[in-house]
């Protein structure tokens, strides 16, 4: 079975486009009290998790900062401090919500390394099942994904006090 990390298989020419057309959507997410809408699992002072509208698997969540940039250097400590937090956590929401028999965590830095959206660093985290390489081309391009998208959403909606520890921490 394949277990490889995959970037380059990932739809990131849609988010190209989306970020030339919309703006950067990352920033509208962090911006908008809309948490369904826009997909947002998570959000606190330094970091927001959202879903990917266009997934590599179910459950495929992005980890961000809240503010636009793109380098590792950039971060603050705080910003480090709650991206590690938010990693953590999100593993054992997904877990909880999902569980997977594993999980992809990667981050691509540039468009070479396969980033769709460039300007706004973010951390994917990815649910996987043996044997789901087969059958994820397939889904990613039906329209099963909206509302799976939605089902999803609300599952790891459903077990988002894991994230307490975090605001508890942060007191
Ligand atoms: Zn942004």
């Amino acid at each position: 079975m394949e277990i490889l990390w995959a970037p380059w298989r990932m739809k990131y020419i849609e988010y190209t486009k989306i970020e030339k057309e919309e703006g950067c959507f990352i920033c509208k997410a962090a911006e908008s009290d809309n948490l369904e809408e826009h997909l947002v699992i998570y959000k606190n002072n330094y970091v927001i998790l959202l879903m990917n509208k266009f997934p590599y698997n179910t459950g495929h969540l992005l980890l961000a900062p809240r503010r636009h940039l793109s380098e590792f250097s950039e971060l603050t400590r705080d910003e480090l401090y709650n991206l590690a937090e938010t990693i953590k956590l999100s593993i054992e929401l997904v877990k909880r919500a999902l569980t997977p028999d594993g999980l992809n965590l990667g981050v691509n830095l540039g468009k070479a390394a396969g980033a769709g959206l460039e300007g706004h660093l973010h951390v994917h985290i990815v649910p996987r099942w043996v044997g789901d390489t087969n059958f994820m081309p397939v889904i990613a391009n039906t329209k099963v994904i909206p509302e799976s998208l939605n089902d999803t959403f609300k599952r790891l909606r459903r077990h988002s006090d894991v994230f307490e520890a975090l605001n508890f921490s942060m007191r």
